[in-house]
């Protein structure tokens, strides 16, 4: 009976908290060797600065809207004896705070993004789901205002943009001479 609230829960945490919260993180301090701020950033949200941490942020920066299964090759293509279950953890971990933004688009795999707190919204081909930023038009978040909250504290509302890239319509035009 409860149903519409356990749909709001799932959407945006229940798949991110998996038993994961207290899941110790291999504690591999490692020197700022790489991304820009990747330390000041962790120690700013509270977060120790560990080995997995850095190249997720690093790999998550490098590969925007990437699926976990990319973000965990990427990672792991530089630190192999980091687990899948790690770099989940870390994922679900850094987007709980903030420093990365989780996006599902209906009918798609999670994906991550390192463009965090600007209310930014995505274009999405539908044909072969290539995702595209696009900047708020009006800023702040959330940039929709609800005709009624229902006693909601709304934090987000979703914008995204449905289409077709110019890659996919001009294959489309190729192959259809009609
Ligand atoms: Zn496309
Ligand atoms: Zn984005
Ligand atoms: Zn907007």
């Amino acid at each position: 009976m409860f149903g519409a609230s356990a749909e709001v829960g799932d959407h945006f945490w229940t798949k991110s908290r998996k038993g994961s919260r207290n899941r110790p993180i291999p504690p591999n301090v490692v020197a700022m060797t790489s991304g820009p701020g990747n330390a000041e950033r962790l120690r700013a949200v509270g977060l120790r600065v560990t080995q997995p941490r850095v190249a997720v942020m690093d790999a998550v920066r490098a590969n925007p809207h990437a699926d976990t299964e990319t973000i965990a090759g990427a990672v792991r293509a530089g630190l192999p004896t980091v687990s899948r279950q790690t770099i989940y953890d870390v994922l679900d971990a850094l987007s709980r705070v903030g420093l990365l933004r989780r996006i599902q688009p209906a009918g798609h795999l999670v994906r991550y993004e390192s463009r965090t707190g600007d209310n930014h919204h995505h274009i999405i081909c539908r044909t072969c789901g290539l995702i595209a930023d696009a900047d708020c038009a009006v800023g702040e978040a959330p940039c929709l205002t609800a005709s009624h909250d229902h006693g909601f504290e709304l934090d987000e509302a979703e914008v995204i943009f449905w289409g077709t890239c110019p890659e996919c319509a001009a294959s489309t035009k190729t192959r259809s001479p009609l």
